[in-house]
């Protein structure tokens, strides 16, 4: 999400006539877009704060903005803390800065790369126990299905053949909208649009993921089989504290009901170990479910207290940063092992590569099940659909060889 904010606004900036420069240095203004999702990253955000006011002794004229989730509704002890910066905004809105007309239409990423990203809703409405999100970009608010189509289009007849829908949870899409709008009717719309090769969204919220996203997924041709479904925790009493709304076995069923309706679907998930007393028969619990779903891969965070959230005001941060790291190198470790048997699974397999490019000599692109696929070959394939032989497999990518002989291959040209 603060990717494809960061690139709306350097298209603002662009089109009101300002241009890149190389670094901090040569700027006359800095926007730092901000994440505080875990204390790590704030303390980056603070980090680089501090670099840009040792550069501003030097270059009083300099101007500072910061925008993101580093920025709440009051800003005045952000104001006294970095009284060097000139401009806060919150994550997602317009800036107020020099020299920039009023706002108007939500601007389009400057580059429409092969891969665009394209936020639909903003906000959340679930308070999760641990989670800051709410505070920092308020309540849920869907764009009009009509314009996010509009924009889609756009961006493919700039180049786009991959479109990847962004919201903190996109199950919710529409809801707060009067024509009540929903994902799976969305999809239906964006499907229609020709040179749009695929279509991905995240993420889904496992107490939201409807049927109808289920079905309307497996009928649309565009849309990817796959889905980032985040559970947490696989300890029902750990996931009632975090106050995710959903049991082991909701989310259980969830993913054999996903599995069933959307043939070879890759699903990944993210965990959060050492949440405040998660004893250790708990985070066994998480390890077995992981065991016991396989997913493609797991996104692993180490509970860190937020500020304002449930979760920091009501419990201590009792297990220690070291227990976390243990916990977190286990889930790692059972992980990678299971990434790599599934990963090894699709060794003689064709799989469809959307290329992205080259690295070390090898094109890259990703294959609709989002993994990494490297491949040689002399040709450029660039921003092509490639079938590619998958022959080596890691837990993290694929290697093969294009397969001109393939069926799909052959049907689509
Ligand atoms: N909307 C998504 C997640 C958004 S935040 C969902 O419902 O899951 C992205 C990820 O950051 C979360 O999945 C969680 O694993 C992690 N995260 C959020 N708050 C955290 C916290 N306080 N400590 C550690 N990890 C956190
Ligand atoms: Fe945070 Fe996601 Fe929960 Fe919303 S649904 S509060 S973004 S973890």
């Amino acid at each position: 999400m603060n990717r494809a904010e960061s690139e709306r606004l350097s298209a603002l900036l662009d089109s009101q006539g300002y241009t890149g420069a190389p670094g901090a240095n040569q700027a006359d203004l800095v926007i730092i877009n901000s994440c505080v999702v875990r204390a790590s990253a704030e303390n980056r955000v603070v980090n680089k704060l501090m670099l840009l006011k040792h550069i501003k002794q030097s270059q009083p004229h300099k101007q500072i903005a910061l925008t993101g989730c580093f920025v709440p509704d009051d800003i005045k002890a952000l104001k006294k803390r970095f009284p060097f910066v000139n401009y806060f905004f919150k994550a997602g809105e317009r800036p107020d800065l020099p020299d920039l007309e009023a706002p108007g239409e939500p601007c389009l990423p400057r580059e429409a790369g092969l891969r665009s990203l394209v936020p639909i809703i903003q906000g959340c409405n679930n308070f999760c126990s641990y989670c800051i999100v709410p505070y920092r970009r308020g309540r849920e608010k869907s764009r009009q299905p009509g314009e996010v189509h509009e924009e889609v289009a756009e961006l493919v007849a700039r180049g786009a053949r991959e479109v990847i829908l962004l919201g903190q949870n996109v199950d919710s899409y529409g809801q707060d909208l009067e024509s009540k709008a929903d994902l799976a009717g969305l999809l239906e719309s964006l499907n229609t649009i020709r040179g749009l090769q695929r279509i991905r969204f995240l993420t889904n919220h496992p107490k939201d993921m409807s049927l109808r996203l289920i079905e309307t997924m497996a009928s649309l041709d565009k849309v990817c089989e796959q889905v980032n479904l985040p559970v947490q925790s696989g300890d029902n009493s750990i996931l009632r504290a975090m106050k995710r709304g959903y049991t082991v076995e909701l989310f259980k069923s969830l993913v054999g009901r996903l599995r069933n309706t959307v043939p070879g679907v890759a699903i990944t998930t993210d965990i959060i170990v050492g949440f405040p007393g998660e004893e250790e028969k708990q985070f066994q619990n998480t390890l077995a479910l992981l065991a016991e779903l396989r997913f493609d891969s797991v996104h692993i965070a180490r509970y860190s207290p937020r500020e304002q959230t449930l979760a920091s005001s009501r419990y201590k941060d009792i297990i220690t940063e070291i227990e976390k790291k243990r916990r977190a190198g286990l889930v790692e470790e059972n992980q990678t092992e299971i990434s790599r048997e599934i990963n090894k699974g699709l060794i003689g397999k064709t799989v469809e590569v959307l290329v992205e490019g080259r690295k070390k000599g090898k094109w890259y692109g990703r294959s609709r099940s989002d993994k990494p696929v490297f491949f040689k070959h002399e040709d450029n394939w660039f921003g092509k659909l490639v079938p590619v032989k998958i022959e080596q497999a890691s837990p993290w990518s694929l290697t093969g060889c294009v397969n001109i002989n393939s069926q799909q291959f052959k049907e689509d040209n």
